[in-house]
């Protein structure tokens, strides 16, 4: 039986993408040969890694307007460090709104100074500041749009003349934006794109070759771009399948229609915190993430009780993250409102046994 995964990643894919996917392992477009062990370099790998970049340009609405698609290896954690690598001269403004921000800071204070404009530590990071100003002396401003761990979601950006840098690990591809207010953006394949082991990174062109030191060719964006995301051998499997979800995304009406439903799954769990006395929400309700909504009870003592009801029910991934414990529901594209539904009914439940 296929469980309902509630499971912060790796990674939450539609079935389809899983059955055609493991088809290719076997036999690749029927050309005989495994995806594994085509060559990267094959027509036939080429042209998948072109239809990703171009499908990620095309469903961000980015298509034409100056950037480019790269998919990186290394993950989002490489992009803490590649980012100010190629970015920071002096200095650089942050906001640090949890674990993932604090510690793209610490990397980029290996490479100049950094403001960190706001911060949410103070209430274990469960709201989005609001008020800050980002410094006239910085290179660009970095932030995190979905804080995967603590539940929050950034609704609104700031506007700003510097460049907008945002590691959307957690929520691209989920919600529409107007995307060309940012001139960098990165993600880690592997909640709602991919498997592990490639990273997305979005990037307009003209933000580049602003920076005095040498940068190690592997480090650079700019080796990738004047390379098509293949100066070394791509993560091949994982890029594949990105392009198989993209392709998903678009054929289920886009990043709207992928919006419309987590929206409706966002709304049923969120009510449902709201209205069952035995549970309460952890982020603050108007910085709510629809990706990953964090919730605790009320009573620990019921904790046994509730375990038991949702791993029966082949419930899988709802404990919460250490640093926030409780339970983490994280609804990614691919998860059926049915899902939720199961959760939302099982909550219901405790609250009959009780
Ligand atoms: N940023 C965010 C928002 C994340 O959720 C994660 C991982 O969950 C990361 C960065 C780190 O990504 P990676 O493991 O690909 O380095």
């Amino acid at each position: 039986m296929k469980k309902h995964n509630f499971s912060a990643g790796p990674c939450i894919l539609p079935q389809e993408v899983f059955k055609e996917a493991s088809q290719a392992i076997l036999d690749f477009n029927g050309s005989g040969l495994s995806i594994l062990e085509i060559s990267h370099r094959s027509p036939a790998f080429v042209s998948v890694m072109e239809e990703a970049q171009s499908l990620a340009l095309e469903l961000l609405g980015l298509k034409d307007k100056g950037y480019k698609a790269l998919f990186l290896q290394g993950g989002a954690s490489t992009q803490f460090l590649m980012v100010a690598y190629n970015l920071l001269e002096k200095k650089a403004a942050y906001l640090n709104t949890g674990t993932w921000s604090t510690k793209a800071i610490k990397e980029a204070r290996l490479f100049g100074d950094v403001a960190e404009v706001a911060s949410s530590k103070d209430k274990n990071f469960n709201y989005i500041p609001k008020s800050f100003s980002i410094p006239d002396d910085a290179d660009y401003f970095h932030c995190t749009s979905n804080n995967t761990i603590f539940g929050t979601q950034i609704k609104e950006f700031p506007s700003t003349s510097k460049p907008l840098v945002c590691d959307m690990s957690s929520d691209i591809f989920s919600r529409e934006l107007d995307f060309s207010k940012f001139d960098l953006i990165y993600a880690g394949a592997q909640k709602n794109m991919g498997p592990a082991g490639t990273t997305l990174v979005v990037i307009k062109e003209d933000i580049l070759g602003k920076v005095s030191r040498e940068i190690p060719s592997m480090m650079s964006y700019a080796t990738h771009i004047s390379k098509d995301s293949m100066f070394n051998t791509p993560a091949v499997y994982a890029v594949y399948v990105s392009m198989l979800t993209l392709r998903w995304i678009k054929a289920k009406g886009g990043i709207k229609a992928m919006e419309e439903l987590n929206n409706r799954k966002a709304e049923l769990i969120y009510a449902e915190i709201d209205r069952n006395p035995l549970f309460k929400g952890f982020a603050a309700k108007e910085d709510r993430s629809p990706m990953n909504a964090t919730f605790n009870l009320t009573d620990e003592s019921h904790k046994e009780t509730f375990d038991k009801l949702w791993k029966d029910a082949g419930v899988n991934g709802l404990n919460g993250h250490r640093s926030v414990g409780g339970y983490r529901a994280s609804m990614y594209n691919a998860l059926p409102l049915e899902s939720v539904q199961m959760v939302v009914d099982l909550m219901q439940e405790l609250e009959r046994q009780i």
